[in-house]
Order: C-alpha cells, then structure tokens, then sequence
C-alpha cells in the first residue's frame, strides 16, 4: 500500500496520536496509519478541490470515512486541537517553510518533514527557531530521501556540519546514510573532474571524512 519512503515516514510515528498529513492528495499514509492500527484518527490536508477529492475516493476506497478524515486546509490553518503530529512530505523546501511559517509550532507534539530539496537549509530554519531535531533517516526509494523528525523544545544552534549532514544521521551512521554519502562523495567527484570547483572538492573530503573515520 506504501512506498518505502512513506513507511519509513509511517514508521517514524508513535502509536495512538492524531496524525494531520499536509498536502495529501492520495490520502495513502493517514489511511495506512488507521488500517493499521497506528492512529485511531488522522486527516488529509489538501490545498485544493481537485487533490482533496482523491483523497476522499482512496478513503472510501479503504472504507475508513469514519477515521480519516479529508481537510480543505492551506498548511494547518484549519487543523483541529486533537491533532498532534503534522506530516509535511513531497514538497519542497519553500512550500514547507511557507506553512511553517504560517502555523504554531509548538501547537504540536512533533512534525515529520520530508523535503525533496535543500534539506540543508530546512535544518537551519530548525536550527534558526533553536527546535530540536528528535530523529533523522535516510532512505532509498528509486531516489535517496532524508526524512526529520522535529519538536518545537528548545536546543542550541546545530554546527555547519550538523546542518549540511544531520546530527542523528551522524551519530547514528546507519547503513543507507553511508551508501547515500558514497553516492553523493561519487556524483561529486565526476563533476568536479570537469569543474575543478573549491567547494566540491572540500566537501568530497568533508564526506570522506565522515565516511573512512
Ligand atoms: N504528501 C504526499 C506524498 O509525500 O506522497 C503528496 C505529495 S504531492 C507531490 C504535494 C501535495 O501538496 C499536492 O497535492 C499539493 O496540492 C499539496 N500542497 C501544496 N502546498 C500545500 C499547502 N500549502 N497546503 C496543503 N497542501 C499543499
């Protein structure tokens, strides 16, 4: 029913919260979390008419108009008081800044951000708001995707490197953040033979270093 990048998404939520996923035209991941027993409740948020109404037939199609509940809504402004967590994935970085932006923070327990861009940049908006980056992973799904799980409780400023890798994802060393890193540390290499640019070449190390230490 779910890709993998949504599992691993699906899997970053703790059981028995009211989840609101953010532009959910498939209605895919809050369906799954009901079916499974994850959450008892959870909306789809849809900016528009046309995509809220295919979140409404894969809802009907799961029989769950019980439990999932479609939402005209831009960002969260229409989000109610029951929810808890906020899923904001498969946009990119302005469109997620712009409803975060727009919404309170620290209304909500946790927010679980996939971003298909500057990724670097959506941890120093954390980082900027002293929020904490509670978890962190990589996974691979036709595309590598990083996904953040991150609470409004105060922290201190992350590093630079902290903000360009991410501070779990350093720690923690997994398997497919590693095969990410060579992939990049290899993209990186190819176009720097032709390039010859400084700030390539830096960050070919600063990966080797992360990778061979
Ligand atoms: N979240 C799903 C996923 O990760 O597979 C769907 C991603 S889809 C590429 C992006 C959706 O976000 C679109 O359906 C779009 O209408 C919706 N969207 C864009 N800006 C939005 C906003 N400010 N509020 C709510 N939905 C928005």
């Amino acid at each position: 029913m779910l890709s993998e990048r949504l599992l691993q998404i699906a899997n970053m939520i703790e059981k028995g919260k009211t989840v609101f996923d953010v532009g959910s035209d498939h209605a895919l991941l809050p369906c799954f979390l009901v079916k499974e027993g994850i959450c008892p409740k959870a909306y789809a948020g849809e900016i528009a008419e046309g995509p809220l109404s295919r979140s409404r037939e894969t809802i009907e199609k799961y029989g769950l108009e019980d439990k999932v509940f479609p939402v005209l809504s831009d960002g969260l402004s229409h989000a109610g008081d029951d929810v808890s967590i906020v899923v904001i994935a498969g946009m990119g970085y302005h469109t997620i800044k712009h409803i975060l932006d727009s919404c309170d923070v620290s209304r909500y327990q946790y927010f679980i951000l996939q971003s298909n861009n500057d990724v670097d940049k959506l941890r120093q908006y954390i980082s900027d708001h002293s929020y904490t980056i509670e978890d962190e992973r990589v996974v691979h799904d036709g595309f590598y995707y990083q996904i953040i799980r991150f609470s409004a409780d105060l922290h201190d400023s992350y590093t630079p490197k902290e903000i360009k890798y991410g501070p779990i994802l350093l720690r923690n060393r997994d398997e497919t953040f590693l095969s990410y890193l060579e992939e990049r540390r290899m993209r990186l290499i190819k176009i720097n033979d032709r390039a010859h640019r400084d700030e390539y070449t830096e960050t070919i190390k600063e990966i080797e270093e992360i990778l061979y230490n």
